[in-house]
């Protein structure tokens, strides 16, 4: 009947093929095409090119889009960074509001906002916890606004010149770039064109790029930047990890060990934990899979668990386990990949998303203050604001 196609959460059914819209910008003189790549994309991008996990770095696929003829090669690790200042701020928001007088209105818990296909869940399936779901746009989001505007402005350039590419390991992420929520003020996309893993994958086949060949080379700055707290996004837990490490620094103003919070790694499909944040108890919960989304929120509605902040990641596993990654049939590879994530972060030179120079810089230069009125206007959504398709 094809409910299913319109009402797939994670948009895995009814994926969209935008490859020639990229291949006819990148021929367009006038355009300057930027690109963003997601954190998952580097566990999966040569699976299907016949690259080793040593080759596939995310440096070797900065050399094949510039060799396909992008001018700017980016890093979602970025505003993956810029999403943990936020959310975790609007957390410690709501834990002080609930505190004072008048408060006792605020609802708990307060849930993560990256995963559109979560999203889309939950406002077709429990639009009643709508205001519970955090305001931030997600890394792919923060980071068109960004783009189309301090980056616009620090190029000199009109944001209409700017096209803005996304690879992400997502489908749903093609829906959510195209909600009219995600506007400049002209009221052009923040990001022009989503592509799966699998479609950049076939640009890179279609332009005879042979990737093992080409040299690692650098993202550009300063939207090239993230730390290890940014990586683990694209793996379940990773969000609530990098969140709790950052609003540990912003409640006491000392790093904590950056793996104190790692009891919500793992695959479990539903895990939750209890951290002490500057002497108040807060109860987190993580969930992978909208089986176990929906198992979390009858409990929750039926008073069997309480918790303060939880992440909900639409497919298994998390990104890694995305319906834009490549396929092979009867192998899952999401723990695999996600391995891949953890490493990285454990490997980083900097650990605390609150760190990221590139952050601080674009706090410093544009928008003052997580929370600031410009970072609301740019950087949070109303999720009421667009209804779900008939
Ligand atoms: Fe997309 Fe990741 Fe959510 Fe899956 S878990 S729908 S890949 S954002």
């Amino acid at each position: 009947c094809g409910q299913c196609i319109t009402h797939c959460p994670t948009g895995a059914l009814r994926a969209r093929d935008d490859t020639e819209r990229v291949f006819d910008a990148l021929e367009d003189q006038e355009k300057i095409c930027l690109v963003q790549i997601a954190p998952a994309v580097r566990t999966s991008w040569g699976e299907s090119l016949g690259l080793t996990h040593e080759q596939a770095t995310v440096e070797r696929l900065a050399s094949a889009l510039r060799a396909m003829g992008f001018d700017y090669v980016f890093d979602t690790n970025f505003s993956a960074d810029l999403t943990i200042m936020e959310e975790g701020s609007e957390l410690l928001e709501r834990i002080k509001k609930a505190s004072e007088p008048g408060g006792e209105d605020i609802k708990f818990p307060m849930f993560t906002s990256c995963c559109p296909g979560w999203i889309r869940y939950v406002k077709s399936h429990y639009p009643e916890l709508l205001d519970q779901v955090s305001t931030s746009k997600s890394p792919q989001q923060m980071f068109g606004a960004v783009a189309k505007t301090y980056y616009a402005h620090a190029l000199g350039v009109d944001p209409s010149k700017i096209f803005s590419v996304s690879i992400m390991p997502c489908v749903a992420k093609k829906a959510e770039a195209a909600l009219p929520t995600m506007v400049g003020e002209t009221g052009d996309p923040d990001v022009d064109v989503v592509l799966t893993v699998r479609e950049v994958d076939r640009m890179i086949r279609a332009s005879h790029i042979d990737a093992s060949a080409l040299p690692e080379q650098e993202l550009d700055q300063p939207l090239g930047v993230g730390t290890g707290a940014a990586v683990i996004f694209g793996a379940t837990g990773g969000v609530m990890d990098a969140a709790l490490r950052s609003a540990y620094f912003l409640a006491t103003g000392e790093n904590p060990d950056p793996d104190a919070f790692s009891g919500v790694r793992g695959l479990d499909g539903w895990k939750e934990k209890t951290f002490d944040l500057a002497g108040t108890p807060l109860r987190v919960a993580v969930a992978h899979g909208l089986g176990n989304a929906r198992k979390l929120i009858e409990a929750l509605r039926a008073g069997e668990v309480s918790y303060d902040f939880v992440e909900i990641m639409a497919c298994p596993g998390g990104c890694v386990g995305g319906g834009g990654q490549p396929i092979h049939d009867g192998c899952e590879l999401a723990g695999e990949r996600g391995d891949v994530l953890w490493g990285l972060d454990a490997q980083a030179p900097i650990r605390f998303s609150h760190e990221n120079p590139s952050v601080k810089l674009v706090y410093d230069d544009f928008f003052g203050n997580p929370l600031s009125e410009r970072a609301e206007e740019l950087l949070h959504t109303d999720h009421t604001a667009w209804s779900m398709p008939k």
